[in-house]
């Protein structure tokens, strides 16, 4: 899963192109609900997230590491495919 640092300046780009519906306003700045999170696996080639956001604030939450077939899954679990 990706995470959103502190740098986040709350312009609200991110949020609309998330397919997963992961990324949510919290109390100071946007965060992402790792569990919904598939680095974009399933939909995109790239994460929209981090190709959006101005401050590049988005980068690999280094405490929720997933290989390839991991995100897969989670996206298929998401979508009711599994
Ligand atoms: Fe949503 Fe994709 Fe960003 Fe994860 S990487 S928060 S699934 S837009
Ligand atoms: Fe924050 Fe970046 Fe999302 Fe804007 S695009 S709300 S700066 S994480």
């Amino acid at each position: 899963a990706l995470m959103i640092t502190d740098e986040c300046i709350n312009c609200d780009v991110c949020e609309p192109e998330c397919p997963n519906g992961a990324i949510y306003q919290g109390e100071e700045i946007y965060e992402i609900d790792p569990n919904k999170c598939t680095e974009c696996v399933g939909h995109f080639d790239e994460p929209q997230c981090q190709q959006v956001c101005p401050v590049d604030c988005i980068p690999l939450d280094p405490k929720r590491e997933e290989t390839k077939d991991q995100l897969m899954a989670k996206f298929l679990k998401l979508t009711g495919k599994a």
